[in-house]
């Protein structure tokens, strides 16, 4: 085994980590973490820690880290057939009974899904089947997308223009021009604090309404949303929110793409966000809960109204051009077979939603009354707190105080991971769905304590 120090050496001349501060890490300013283990809701590292991880990796890990039962559905799908293609009409036992199991789950009127690897790349795909749709139907064009400030979707050139984060389009040429973005429905940060709940959403409404009134409906062919905000905020719905949007997306022929990239399969205590807020999506995006990340898998879910057109397109074009090389890859498929099924044999999808009420009631009953709490928020397994300056006048700490980036290590140094989320000072809980009742209050307790070592 390699000793820490030589590992350390190699990974700071070698290794480019996506999202880091590269320079910091290259001199050693940033601590490293070499993860060498896994069990439940625990990592453990090199060092020895035993970390409690309420961000399940990147609020992927669903089902818990070191479940025999996928690894072992892997290795034997490995030493069957690790590989073969899907392209014109190919597949494996896997990849079709996974696609079956899917549309088993997934909303009644949805169709057909095609795996990809990565959220990112089904979003990308969700697009290019939306250009499609509106090329058949002969509306070149009906082309831009709608996404909402604060909205994840991914940091391709494409999906990282959707995400209407600033990170992630900073110094990076985009967004690009097809992408348009609205408000965020999140009512904490509303423009008018006067505002009540249906007045914000209304007010949504009507920004999307404005946009879409200056841009042309004739130009706009989707709008594309979290069923909850995830990276941008971890951000339930107002109540109304999404009837009054799909209202508006209906009455300009608008279609709906809904990012269900971390609420698919139960992270709200749902098999899906779009069934828990009465969304109708024509194309949704899974990938995280679909194999638990235990492989990289993902997919594109198409309803039966846009799987007519793409059908008519074929016929009278050819073969759809598009596909990966690793699409339905065998082991990613076994590992989302494994994955689904220990899912409802479990119960997961039920326990997300009791243990997810359960923690977000700990964290309120913890932290809502510290005077620099202002809102303590979540929905299923999700949670977040919202730090402020001043509570009354609603302002925000400068970001340059860093004060959710010094509470999540305050927290890591108690052996609690939770997510200093990008922007903004709101710290992210994503457990994975097999979290106790004791985690839950472990996670509390401990929050409670790194807010008080960093804000008094
Ligand atoms: N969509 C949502 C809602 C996400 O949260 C993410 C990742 O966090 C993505 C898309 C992108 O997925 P990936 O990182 O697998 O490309």
């Amino acid at each position: 085994m390699l000793v820490n120090d030589q590992l350390d050496r190699w990974d700071r001349e070698s290794f480019f980590h996506p999202s880091t501060h590269l320079a910091d890490f290259a001199r050693g300013a940033l601590p490293n973490r070499v993860v060498t283990g896994g069990s439940g809701c625990h990592i453990e590292d090199r060092e020895g820690n035993r970390l409690l991880d309420a961000f399940a990796g990147l609020y992927c890990v669903n089902v818990g880290y070191g479940r025999p039962e996928i690894a072992e559905a892997i290795a034997d799908q490995a030493r069957e057939l690790a590989y073969y293609h899907a392209y014109v009409g190919h597949g494996t036992e896997a990849s079709i009974t996974l696609a079956k199991m899917v549309m088993d789950r997934a909303p009644a009127h949805m169709s057909k899904v095609y795996f990809g690897l990565s959220g990112s790349d089904a979003n990308e795909t969700n697009v290019k089947l939306v250009w499609y749709y509106n090329n058949i139907l002969s509306r070149p064009e009906k082309k831009k997308i709608i996404s909402r400030w604060r909205g994840y979707h991914g940091s391709g050139l494409m999906t990282g223009s959707l995400t209407g984060l600033e990170l992630f389009h900073k110094k990076f040429d985009l967004p690009l021009a097809q992408v348009l973005h609205t408000e965020a429905p999140y009512f904490f940060r509303r423009p008018d604090p006067a505002m009540d709940e249906a007045g914000f959403v209304a007010h949504c409404v009507a920004e999307l309404e404005a946009l879409i009134d200056r841009e042309g409906a004739d130009t706009i062919a989707a709008f594309i949303g979290e069923p909850v905000l995830g990276t941008g905020g971890i951000v339930p719905p107002p109540a109304g929110y999404w009837t009054a949007i799909q209202d508006v997306l209906a009455r300009h022929d608008i279609l709906l793409i809904a990012d269900e990239v971390v609420t698919g399969f139960g992270r709200l205590g749902s098999m899906f966000g779009s069934t828990h807020y009465g969304l109708k999506p024509d194309l949704i995006t899974i990938a995280k809960g679909l194999t638990s990340a235990y492989a990289p898998l993902s997919g594109s879910i198409v309803s039966d109204k846009v799987w007519a057109v793409l059908e008519r397109g074929t016929d009278e074009n050819g073969p759809i051009g598009h596909g990966w090389t690793y699409s339905a890859h065998p082991i990613g498929a076994a590992a989302g077979v494994a994955n689904l099924r220990l899912i409802d044999e479990l119960g997961l999808v039920q326990a997300a939603g009791e243990t997810g009420a359960y923690l977000n009631a700990v964290l309120r009953d913890a932290l809502a009354a510290h005077p620099h709490v202002g809102e303590v928020r979540g929905e299923g397994m999700l949670a977040a707190v919202d730090f402020v300056a001043d509570r009354d006048k609603r302002r925000f700490f400068d970001a340059s105080d860093k004060v959710g980036p010094r509470i999540a290590a305050a927290l890591l140094e108690q052996g609690v991971i939770a997510r200093a989320m990008p922007q903004g000072d709101i710290l992210g809980f994503a457990p994975p769905f097999c979290l106790s009742r004791e985690e839950a209050d472990e996670i509390a307790g401990k929050t409670a304590r790194a807010v008080a070592q960093v804000l008094g």
